[in-house]
């Protein structure tokens, strides 16, 4: 078997390889791909800095036909792709046809930015002295990422790093190299500078934490578990290091007794269970008041009988499996835990088996939780939910914020001015209408508070503030 390797100044190397495993069938090896070592990442590191001089002031014209024919590759590539993508990490293919999609939009959209760049020219408090604020490249840039979107969010942070003038060193998760490795191959193709942009696939503990380990990264962006964002930021702090961390949810989704319940459970299957539940948006603790609670559990009982769980690339596929065998474990930990601590299992909490071995975990609901139960407080990142009772809007509002996170903060109501109210007062980054918790727009930011995030936001124009530093310069006339 051919193995993928790592790009470090513009050629590929690398023996030491591991396999790929498919979740929804854990016999088909996806593919073979390298993993570094510290030595590979220091060389790496040593290429981007290198290559930053001549990057850092190349024209924007340059920077936009890389950028826009990454987009287009990767577009007319979406079915190959995204049929990679739910091989790698279990999504269905259209969810992960979709993730592709978003993927070419994301380099579209950065693509157009780079002819955008623009600053400022203001007058000065003192006579004949002009002001200028740009804003220029930050430098080498170490992007971090998880498994659970292995196309879109490596987009997300290459895209933008490259558009603003910045060189890279990109470490993938372990469980999903293959849509990382194609990513860099487009662009690669696509008349990068060697040096420009190095893929590092390995192990977290020595390919990343090398990474932390470097003077000369001058930004990180990072997203996965609130565990290795604590380490990121802590090793950025004594480097001197701007940091962009997205960790942990443990979203709310409001159903008020005004919501029509047929948008409701829609919202709330989609945020609890599509994907896995393995969204960091996702939502695990549905806050019901009274007046609906029993018709909502009802209709949402009936809904989750109608989701089948299988391969990913089975059509009629709604949940593919969970990623791998520990995060499995992990959710049928909690399953028992929540079992533990006196919440009611309505759906599901049983593993099931399909033609293929695989990850198979129903959707599973818990009802009569309550907020301070540990399956409502730590994030879980499976398909498991919970229904929290409450009386009323306020009480719904004080549950959705008592949390350590702020990610994402969903409501159903048909009260305009409990939506109002709620989008004002929701203690997240991102705030959902009679919308899932879930699903979002490339074009503007995203990011959260309190726990889940730090640092400035990812996507849409935002993203200039991480990837670049803003100059004041003032000339005599
Ligand atoms: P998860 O538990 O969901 O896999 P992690 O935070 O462990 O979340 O993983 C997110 C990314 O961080 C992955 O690319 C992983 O390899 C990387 N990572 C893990 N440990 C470290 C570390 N010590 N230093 C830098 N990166 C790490």
């Amino acid at each position: 078997m051919t193995i993928y390797q790592n790009l470090i100044a513009g050629e590929w190397t690398g023996a030491e390889a591991v396999e790929n495993i498919n979740p929804s069938d854990t016999k088909e090896v996806v593919g073979l791909y390298a993993s570094g070592s510290a030595a590979d990442t220091r060389n790496a590191i040593a290429a981007a800095k290198a290559a930053f001089p001549a990057w850092s002031r190349s024209g924007i014209w340059e920077r936009h036909v890389i950028l826009k024919k990454a987009g287009d590759e990767i577009m007319a590539r979406k079915d190959e792709l995204g049929a990679l993508l739910a091989r790698e990490e279990g999504k269905t293919l259209p969810e992960a046809i979709g993730e592709t999609i978003r993927a070419s939009q994301i380099f579209e959209f950065f693509a157009g930015e780079a002819l955008r760049l623009a600053g400022e020219v203001v007058p000065s408090v003192r006579p004949n002295i002009g002001v200028e604020i740009t804003r220029e490249p930050l430098g080498v840039i170490g992007i971090i990422t998880p498994w659970n979107f292995p196309i879109a969010i490596p987009a997300w942070k290459i895209a933008p790093a490259l558009c603003y003038g910045n060189t890279i060193v990109f470490k993938p998760a372990e469980l999903v190299p293959g849509c990382s490795w194609a990513i860099v191959d487009i662009l690669n193709r696509a008349g990068l500078p060697k040096g420009v942009l190095n893929l590092v696939m390995g192990k977290g503990s020595i390919v990343g934490q090398t990474m932390l380990d470097s003077p000369d990264l001058a930004g990180i962006t990072f997203t996965g578990s609130v565990g290795t964002g604590k380490r990121v930021a802590v090793s950025s702090i004594e480097h001197h290091r701007k940091i962009q961390l997205e960790m942990g949810g443990k979203n709310p989704m409001v159903v008020l007794d005004d919501a029509d319940l047929s948008v409701a459970v829609e919202a709330a299957a989609n945020s609890a269970f599509f994907s896995t539940g393995q969204r960091c948006t996702a939502s695990s603790r549905l806050i019901v008041t009274e007046g609906i609670h029993d018709r909502f559990v009802a209709a949402m009982t009936e809904k989750l009988k109608t989701l089948n769980v299988d391969h990913a690339l089975k059509t009629g596929t709604h949940i593919g499996p969970v990623v791998d065998e520990r995060q499995l474990k992990t959710d049928t930990d909690y399953i028992e835990i929540g079992k533990k601590e006196g919440a009611k299992l309505a759906f599901g909490g049983e593993l099931i088996s399909r033609d293929t071995p695989g990850f198979y975990l129903q959707p599973t609901l818990f009802t009569e939780a309550t907020n301070q139960m540990r399956i409502s407080r730590e994030e879980i990142f499976g398909p498991v939910a919970s229904v929290i009772r409450v009386k009323d809007y306020e009480e719904a509002l004080a549950v959705a914020n008592d949390t350590p996170f702020g990610l994402s903060s969903g409501i159903a109501t048909t009260s305009l001015k409990h939506a109002t109210h709620f989008k004002r007062n929701a203690e997240a980054g991102m705030v959902m209408v009679n919308l899932p918790t879930a699903g979002v727009d490339f074009h503007v930011p995203f990011g959260g508070r309190k726990g889940s995030s730090y640092g400035s936001r990812e996507q849409g124009k935002y993203a200039a503030e991480f990837f670049t530093t803003v100059k004041t310069a003032y000339t005599l006339a």
